[in-house]
């Protein structure tokens, strides 16, 4: 009688064992996807755009490795990613230059929008440190990519008519439309 209840606790010992087993199996490859979703398409999303900064420096001419990248070739990523853009900057003489929502297409180039660079240069930055690079030689903090990013932050709010300061003013009421509305108009056109 005894030697039968002993048996039913291994029993259930095991099963035991074994849920939690196969629970520690799922989380270590896709850990707390199910807690915190944003924070994993984060980290995804920074993967994937260390990835391509990899494959940038592997398909650039002259030969480029991550220790000699400096700020001015993160610069020339950035310009690079720009046709791959889908963000209509309206030039000066445009007449729809500031105008978040031209009523027509125009010839104006495409390019990044400046929150998406923003965001890509503080997951690279990230990215950075944590695969061994030290904050004091990130190219990613860099001066002149700071300078950059806020001149480009300066000129499409201008040319796009659409105000990047809504972070710190949240008072206003006004949000303004989002980017692929003006994206799809035009590609539609084009
Ligand atoms: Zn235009």
């Amino acid at each position: 009688m005894d030697s039968s209840k002993f048996h039913i606790n291994i029993h259930q010992n095991n099963n035991d064992v074994n849920n939690n087993n196969n629970v520690n199996i799922g989380s270590t490859t896709s850990s707390s996807s199910s807690t915190a979703s944003t924070s994993s398409r984060y980290e995804n999303q920074k993967r994937r755009d260390w990835n391509t900064f990899g494959q940038y420096l592997k398909n650039h001419r002259p030969p480029l490795t991550l220790s000699r990248c400096s700020g001015a070739h993160v610069l020339e990523f950035l310009r690079y990613l720009d046709q791959f853009g889908k963000t209509k900057v309206h030039i000066p003489m445009c007449p729809f230059y500031g105008h978040p929502n031209p009523p027509a297409p125009c010839p104006c180039p495409v390019k990044q929008a400046w929150g998406s660079l923003d965001a890509l240069i503080g997951r690279l930055r990230a990215a950075f440190e944590e695969n061994g690079g030290k904050p004091e030689t990130n190219p990613f903090g860099a001066r002149a990519v700071r300078l950059y990013l806020r001149e480009v932050r300066d000129l499409q709010s201008k040319a796009r008519g659409v105000s990047y300061d809504k972070k710190k003013k949240k008072k206003k009421r006004k949000i303004s439309p989002p980017p692929q509305q003006l994206t799809d108009t035009h590609s539609g056109c084009l």
